[in-house]
This record gives C-alpha cells, sequence and structure tokens, in this order.
C-alpha cells in the first residue's frame, strides 16, 4: 500500500537557515524530518529531534538517513554529488545529482543558459595563464573572474582592470578553474522563484528587487519596479530552466536588468533568500510549495498578499535592532536563525516589513471618498 503524503518524512540535507524554514514549513504541515547536517549546532539541527550531525562521507549516516527518509531536499548546493547519487538509487532527492552538477558549477551552468538559448553575459572559461589572457582580450576591462565552484555571496570572484591582474587574481583565486564575464552595468538585479512538481505543473512568485551590500543580499523588494516586459521574459526563461532541468521543487533565477533586457546571471535550486518575504506576504511560502512539490502533492497557491521588503540581517546589525530605522512601514516579523557566531556579512536572521498592496489602498481611498460624498 502507497503511503498517504501526509505521513510522509522530509530527509534535508544541509542543516543551514534555509534548511531550518523548511523543516519549520514540513513541521507546519504535520510531515516528519531528518536532518543532515556536519555541525551539531547548525541552524536546522536546533529545530528537530531528527538530526544526523554526522560527516556527509559516513556510511552508516548515509544508510540511516536513507532508510529514515520518503523524498530528500538540499538546502545548499554545495553537497556533493556523489553523495545525491548514492541517495537517489533509492529515494527521489530535489535537486537530482544531473540537475545538481549543472547549478554548482558556472561553467556548467552558462553552458545551460546558452544551449537553451536564455540570455546572459558573454563568458570564457579559464584554466589556465593562457587561456585567461585570451578572454581579457575578448572581453576587454573590466570584467569580473568567478571560481566555478563553492563561490557565494561574492566569495571567489573579483572585478578585472588589466591583463596583469587577471592573471595574478586568477593565481591568487589559486588556479582554480574559472569563469571570465562581461562587466554588465544592469539598472537593477531582480530574481524570480517558480515551484514545480512531477507532473509538470508549476507556480510563480513574483519578482523581488534586489539591493546587494558587498556582493551580499541586502534587501529584497516586492512588487519590483520593472520596465514594461521584463515580468514576461523572466518568467519566460525560468518556466524554460525548470522544464529543461525537470525541476521537482524549488528553482530561483536571479537577473540583471538592463534597459528593458535580461540577463541571467545564476540560478539556485533550493529556497532562496530573496523569497523569504513569501513567509508572510503570500498564500504559502517557498518552503511550503517547496515540500508539498517534493511529496507529489498539488500545489497550493502563490498569490502575494501584501506589498513588502525584506531586510537581511547581516553580521552586527543583530546588535542594534532596537535603534530607529529608516523604514516607516505598518508591520515587520523578525526571524532568527540561531546563530551564536558574528561575523561581517553573516545571514543572522531577517524581517519581513509588510505593507499594504497598493491596489487595496486605492480601494480604500475609492471607498473613503464614496461614504464622503
Ligand atoms: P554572484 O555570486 O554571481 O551572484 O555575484 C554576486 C554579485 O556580484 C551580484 O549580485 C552582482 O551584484 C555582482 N556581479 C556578479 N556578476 C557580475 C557581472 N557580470 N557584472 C556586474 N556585476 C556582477
Amino acid at each position: 500500500m502507497t503511503k498517504p503524503v501526509y505521513t510522509k518524512t522530509i530527509g534535508i540535507l544541509g542543516g543551514g537557515q534555509l534548511g531550518r524554514m523548511l523543516a519549520l514549513a514540513a513541521y507546519d504541515m504535520g510531515f516528519r524530518c531528518v536532518i543532515w547536517d556536519p555541525d551539531p549546532d547548525a541552524p536546522a539541527l536546533q529545530v528537530t529531534n531528527n538530526g544526523i550531525a554526522k560527516a556527509y562521507d559516513d556510511k552508516a549516516a548515509l544508510q540511516e538517513f536513507i532508510d529514515e527518509i520518503d523524498v530528500a531536499v538540499l538546502e545548499f548546493e554545495n553537497i556533493p554529488c556523489k553523495l545525491v547519487a548514492e541517495i537517489e538509487k533509492e529515494k527521489p532527492v530535489s535537486p537530482s545529482s544531473q540537475t545538481l552538477a549543472i547549478v554548482q558549477d558556472r561553467k556548467q551552468e552558462k553552458s545551460f543558459f546558452d544551449r537553451h538559448g536564455i540570455p546572459c553575459a558573454e563568458w570564457y572559461f579559464v584554466d589556465s595563464e593562457e587561456s585567461a589572457a585570451e578572454a581579457g582580450k575578448k572581453l576587454g576591462y573590466p570584467l569580473i573572474l568567478k571560481t566555478c565552484r563553492f563561490g557565494y555571496d561574492g566569495k571567489g570572484q573579483k572585478k578585472i582592470h588589466s591583463d596583469f591582474e587577471m592573471i595574478s587574481s586568477w593565481q591568487e583565486l589559486d588556479c582554480q578553474p574559472c569563469i571570465a564575464e562581461e562587466f554588465i552595468p544592469f539598472n537593477k538585479e531582480i530574481s524570480i522563484i517558480g515551484v514545480r512538481n512531477k507532473n509538470g505543473e508549476f507556480a510563480i512568485y513574483d519578482i523581488a528587487e534586489n539591493i546587494h551590500k558587498n556582493h551580499i543580499l541586502d534587501t529584497s523588494k516586492v512588487p519590483a519596479d520593472l520596465p514594461d516586459g521584463v515580468k514576461e521574459q523572466a518568467e519566460k526563461y525560468l518556466i524554460t530552466a525548470m522544464a529543461k532541468l525537470n525541476i521537482i521543487g524549488l528553482l530561483a533565477l536571479e537577473i540583471f536588468v538592463v534597459g528593458d533586457k535580461i540577463l541571467a546571471n545564476e540560478m539556485a535550486a533550493r529556497p532562496h533568500n530573496s523569497g523569504h518575504w513569501t513567509m508572510d506576504a503570500a498564500v504559502n511560502s517557498q518552503f511550503h510549495l517547496c515540500i508539498l512539490a517534493i511529496i507529489d502533492h498539488p500545489l497550493g497557491a502563490c498569490r502575494r498578499t501584501y506589498d513588502v521588503i525584506m531586510k537581511n540581517i547581516l553580521g552586527d546589525e543583530i546588535n542594534t535592532l532596537d535603534e530607529p530605522r529608516d523604514f516607516k512601514f505598518e508591520l515587520g516579523v523578525p526571524y532568527f536563525y540561531g546563530k551564536t557566531e558574528i561575523r561581517a556579512g553573516r545571514k543572522m536572521g531577517h524581517i519581513n516589513y509588510l505593507l499594504r498592496k497598493k491596489e487595496d489602498k486605492e480601494d480604500k481611498e475609492k471607498k473613503e471618498e464614496k461614504s464622503g460624498d
């Protein structure tokens, strides 16, 4: 007899804040969770009595995880592909090891964009001094040099201004395989998040407009203020990417807006920081829909219920939360991730500031006008 969906156990690989919020959403809906992260004090392990605090190459831990779960989901990209491939021999994993191999390597990701007609910055693969010099010649300066693997929040990337810097910076990046990318003088950075289930049914959240500080996401504003046609382009490329990657779960696409055109920057096949607004300002959060998608449940609504600004609490901002803020919003909903060590730029929590939707405000004003007649 097949197990009813509502009795399923979700395995979460990675115990950061995204894993914590996924687990809390799963618990909200009555599921069990098993969370695997080598760090016993990881944010997600703090909210479960079913944590596996063992190294990812621990064979006994792997068997325990596989035996306990019905389906697994990743909360960050740098889980070894080999581990995901082992698990998916027995239980489905979101994203699959094939998709993971693409989204955890910038060369694979850019090749994917090119193959499927998703526009992105011009780029070249760099794996030697010769290819570094050649890329500099072709792209001109400035350009951005990024390691193919393990880069996040601006780590593993440099802005390059000259031939000399190109070689020295590649050496400073330990001569790792890199991509050199055209520098984009964008007008805005945005992101779009979609969720898709096994039947190909999908839902797409409203686009977020993102402000980064020192390459780290600081603020996401929804709705985004966008030139005509940008939303349609973003949705089209997201739908293409979800279908070609056969996503079961979430896919976030980070995008540069240049004039009225868009260029894809990178993808994440997991919950995304710029989607945290959905926890308070959408019918279902990205975490709830991710869980529903991976257990083959019909997807719930993703409609936005408020205008919203999500502000990350970065590093020691957590110590100054009681100071008056610039924001004059109706309501702020705070989240802290349970991290004790404060480091510069570290994501310690976030606050969703809710505003009344513009349409609702206009409705109210009209009603007030009428009653004043
Ligand atoms: P990434 O790790 O690729 O998301 O890059 C982090 C941040 O660096 C982005 O959010 C942008 O603000 C900036 N950035 C990355 N690539 C480029 C580019 N090709 N041109 C201009 N800025 C970039």
